[in-house]
């Protein structure tokens, strides 16, 4: 333990000792997803904007280095921590403060999950606009600091068009209260967002104020089977042009993913689908189930008949539409094949087929034993890349990294879709980042973060 008895005491008394996990006690925790989160000397629960303020004033007169934490369900090492490090949960600023219908405003705490403002915002029906698989475990104040996107981005944006306002701690402790709750505001530099996306590298974020949408109405949903991506495309088209209902999930997987997850969970029912080369899930709502039903079993019958699908299973009851879901959302192939590389990078979806099939022939010449596996959010031409092998290839990240984002930046894609940089992408960055760019990050730290407390060593090149 590198923090001294005194630094200890003294951030015990910010919090409570109530709230204040370490040793033992800390090790017994969940870290997460990425086993490092916990690696840290201690875990500080504080329970009101104040005492992060309190904390973080204290940490950055005694140069104590400052990891935020939310729901640990990132993906890119952002939240992970090593010893002399305060681990910063926010999971106790969990409640919504504000909720205004007409205005289609939630002001919620950081600490607040997906999950949680979806369930309120569905009373008054309205949604959040945005959606994604760790919906329970992920908060507003994780997703705002690593621009989630997620199922619905390409009807509402990611993270960054759903906030309005925001509220931060600054490293030196002062409070930054940009909590605006309107979409037209135009006050000077909008300082506050750049703290979107900056997997807390630049302040803690204790408060968002998010713009809400109507939900959705019933939904239909099926499996579909293609033979590439190109059909998988001009499906996509379809599905945006079908009149009287509205695309609300139009997820991509390949053949193997697919395979994989009927095989550890016995899907019988879906293994012929899941031998197609692609699947796409795709969800249509409308008024009523009938008729999203209706507009899906129209657009499957056309595209089948055209030659353009496979074949296509139309959920029939709650519990199919969840094991296709199931079938999206699993990650059998990551136990099946342990140790493999995931990537995270999207295309303008015109040329996503084209980009797919660059990177088999890439991998193929490189080394024939590797293996692709692909996932993704098909509308925004994202694209969750495993690269994986018959045996773990874990220290090979870098050495594939450059055949999956080598020439994205050239057509318009980016290396790094929707998990943020943490650690994993950090080289990625470096190498792929201009230099205006990155001296600006750089600049950009020192401003905010003289002292170089707030997540260290993640996002901001060397
Ligand atoms: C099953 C599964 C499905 C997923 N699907 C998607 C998806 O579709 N789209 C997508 O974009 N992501 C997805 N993710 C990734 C993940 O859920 C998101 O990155 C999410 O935004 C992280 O939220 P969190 O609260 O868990 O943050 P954490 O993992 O705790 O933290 C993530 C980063 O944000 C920082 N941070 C956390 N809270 C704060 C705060 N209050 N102030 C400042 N910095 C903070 C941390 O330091 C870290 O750098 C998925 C993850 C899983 C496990």
């Amino acid at each position: 333990m590198l923090l001294s008895a005194d630094q200890f005491a003294s951030l015990t008394r910010l919090v409570g000792a109530a709230h204040v996990r370490t040793g033992a006690d800390l090790a017994a925790l969940d870290p997460g997803i990425d086993p490092h989160n916990y690696r840290a000397d201690v875990l500080l629960q504080p329970g009101s904007t104040a005492e992060v303020a309190a904390v973080l004033a204290y940490c950055n007169r005694h140069r104590i280095a400052v990891v935020p934490h939310g729901g640990r369900t990132g993906l890119s090492g952002g939240a992970a921590t090593v010893a002399g490090q305060v681990a910063l949960s926010l999971a106790r600023l969990n409640q919504i403060d504000s909720f205004d219908a007409r205005s289609r405003v939630a002001i919620v705490g950081a600490g607040v999950t997906l999950g949680a403002l979806a369930a309120r915002a569905a009373l008054d029906g309205l949604a959040p606009g945005i959606d994604l698989g760790a919906r329970d475990s992920a908060t507003v104040g994780g997703m705002v600091s690593t621009n989630a996107g997620g199922v619905a981005a390409f009807r509402h944006g990611t993270m960054r068009e759903r906030v309005l306002g925001l509220e931060a701690v600054l490293a030196d402790g002062r409070v930054l209260g940009e909590l605006g709750q309107v979409r037209k505001r135009n006050e000077g530099l909008a300082v506050e967002r750049l703290l979107i996306g900056a997997e807390g590298t630049l302040g803690v974020i204790t408060r968002v104020a998010l713009a809400l949408v109507p939900a959705d109405g019933p939904v239909a949903t099926a499996l579909v089977a293609l033979d590439g991506l190109e059909a998988a495309a001009a499906l996509c088209d379809r599905a945006q042009a079908v009149p009287a209902a509205t695309p609300t999930a139009i997820e991509v997987m390949s053949g193997n993913h697919a395979a994989a997850v009927c095989r550890a969970l016995a899907l019988d029912d879906f293994a012929s689908l899941a031998a197609a080369p692609y699947l796409v899930l795709l969800e249509l709502s409308s008024a009523s189930a009938a008729a999203a039903e209706a507009a899906l079993v129209d657009l499957l019958g056309a595209a089948v008949e055209g030659g353009l699908v496979l074949d296509a299973a139309v959920a029939q009851n709650e519990s199919q539409r969840h094991t296709m879901w199931r079938v999206r959302e699993d990650w059998a192939i990551d136990r099946e094949r342990p140790g493999g590389l995931w990537y995270d990078i999207s295309v303008p979806l015109s040329l996503l087929p084209a980009y797919v099939a660059e990177l088999r022939d890439r991998l193929a010449r490189h080394d024939p034993a590797l293996g692709l596996v692909l996932i993704g959010h098909l509308a925004d031409g994202n694209l969750h890349v495993t690269v994986n092998a018959a045996t773990p290839i874990t220290p090979r990240y870098e050495e594939i990294a450059p055949l999956v984002t080598d020439g994205l930046a050239a057509v318009g894609g980016s290396f790094s879709a929707e998990h943020g940089i943490g650690l994993e992408k950090k080289a990625t960055l470096a190498r792929l980042a201009g230099a205006p760019k990155q001296d600006l990050m750089r600049g950009l730290k020192a401003l905010y973060d003289p002292r170089g407390i707030l997540n260290p060593g993640k996002v901001i090149p060397g």
